[in-house]
């Protein structure tokens, strides 16, 4: 998934032309600028390459993901369902959007199923949120109708699914709003950064305001705009937007080498019979940036998992024991500590977090590795990898 194994020339020039005039801010200064808006630039590609209307930067996924909440008018009160395996992040934005997130079974596509989600529907969901983890996406077609039956609202988590497509439409666009992040480790990099894509203009609009203290962003004169909403700083700057411009036009070919490596991968090791394939709600859409499998126990994937490290095959995660991708393992999200007390503790009927009870999610996760697929491994160092794979199997 790493674009940042692919820097070159191409993020230099981006990030130079910033540098020679000087403009960090991605709105304003239109005469010293010289023409270089990085910013607009990257969200115009990103709404051509994702056919999608609107598309707004900000300063990282995080933010992206609290300013689609409150773009979507999720705030005080509300319940955001989400899944148990995520990055922290899905539910620390709901938290700080001072909802309440409600927590649904995930099945074998390692996302939320339509199933879970209908099982916690209250008078008080406003929202779901959608996370194609791992590249790939669920069944977005039995979400949807879930969620219409019941007038809620979906936003996707595509941070980590960038380049990934259902039926034919980009993850991120199928709901009323989709995030991705372009932090250092993801499919592309700003360094750190972020988008909200919407083909809904008034979330867009909410989205671009809300990110930027409120400002309307009409005209050139910044201090004579209006401030129709309060928000926050989650600007992201022209430097972060330039790099991200250079990684953006690499994406196709980005996605391109995960797939072709793995399927190579996958159909090398078609034979094991330990092997449950995580379960691709549209194959085709894969994005690929993790090869993900089930193994029969919970007994056998930590066998496994301690295996394949012994055989040198890096890169191998097993998200059930992993501190930021699974709720069981989240102590101060079940507990919902931070360093002051959040909004969350004015509701009062909010979970016990530390009762959630998952059963199948648990079971699949007990169960699920994922291998993160490079872009800089060469034939010879696929093949040596598949290669150690069959022993750790064997
Ligand atoms: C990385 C990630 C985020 C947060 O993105 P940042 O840019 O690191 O803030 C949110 N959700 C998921 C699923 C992620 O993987």
């Amino acid at each position: 998934m790493p674009g940042f194994e692919i820097l070159d020339h191409e993020e230099r020039k981006e990030v130079m032309d910033v540098l020679d005039n000087g403009v960090t801010f991605r709105y304003n200064f239109d005469h010293a600028r010289n023409g270089h808006w990085k910013a607009k630039e990257m969200e115009e590609l990103l709404c051509d390459t994702m056919q999608v209307k609107h598309a707004h930067l900000v300063s990282s996924g995080t933010a992206a993901l609290q300013t689609a909440l409150a773009a979507m008018g999720v705030g005080a009160g509300d319940e955001v369902i989400v899944p148990p395996f995520t990055f922290v992040a899905s539910v620390e934005a709901i938290v700080a959007a001072g909802a309440i997130p409600v927590f649904a079974e995930i099945d074998e596509t390692l996302c939320i199923s339509a199933q879970g989600i209908e099982k916690v529907i209250t008078p008080r969901t406003k929202a779901v949120n959608v996370v194609h983890m791992c590249g790939a996406m669920p069944d977005m077609d039995a979400i949807k109708k879930v969620c219409e039956v019941h007038g809620i609202l979906i936003l996707e988590d595509a941070c980590q699914a960038i380049g990934g497509t259902y039926k034919g439409q980009a993850l991120g666009t199928l709901g009323h709003a989709g995030t991705y992040s372009f932090d250092s480790v993801k499919t592309i990099t700003c360094g750190e950064g972020g988008a909200v894509i919407t083909n809904h203009p008034e979330i867009y609009n909410y989205a671009h305001m809300y990110s930027d203290h409120g400002h309307d962003h009409i005209g050139s004169d910044r201090g004579a705009e209006k401030h129709p909403i309060m928000g926050l700083n989650f600007r992201i700057s022209e430097l972060n937007a330039a790099m991200g411009l250079a990684q953006l036009r690499k994406l196709d070919k980005i996605v391109a080498t995960q797939r072709k490596t793995k399927a190579k991968i996958k159909a090398a090791l078609a034979d094991i019979a330990d092997i449950q394939w995580r379960e691709l709600a549209d194959p085709e859409g894969d994005q690929a940036s993790f090869l993900s499998f089930m193994l029969p126990t919970q007994e056998r994937t930590a066998e496994i998992h301690q295996k394949l490290s012994e055989h040198g095959v890096d890169g191998c995660f097993y998200w059930y024991v992993n501190s930021w991708h699974y709720l069981k393992n989240w102590q101060h999200i079940q507990t919902m500590t931070s360093c002051a007390p959040l909004p969350i503790e004015l509701n009062d009927q909010v979970p016990d977090y530390t009762q959630v009870h998952l059963p199948q999610s648990d079971d699949i996760m007990s169960r699920t590795l994922s291998m993160l697929i490079k872009l800089s491994w060469t034939e010879e160092e696929i093949d040596q990898r598949i290669e150690s794979m069959r022993q750790a199997f064997a």
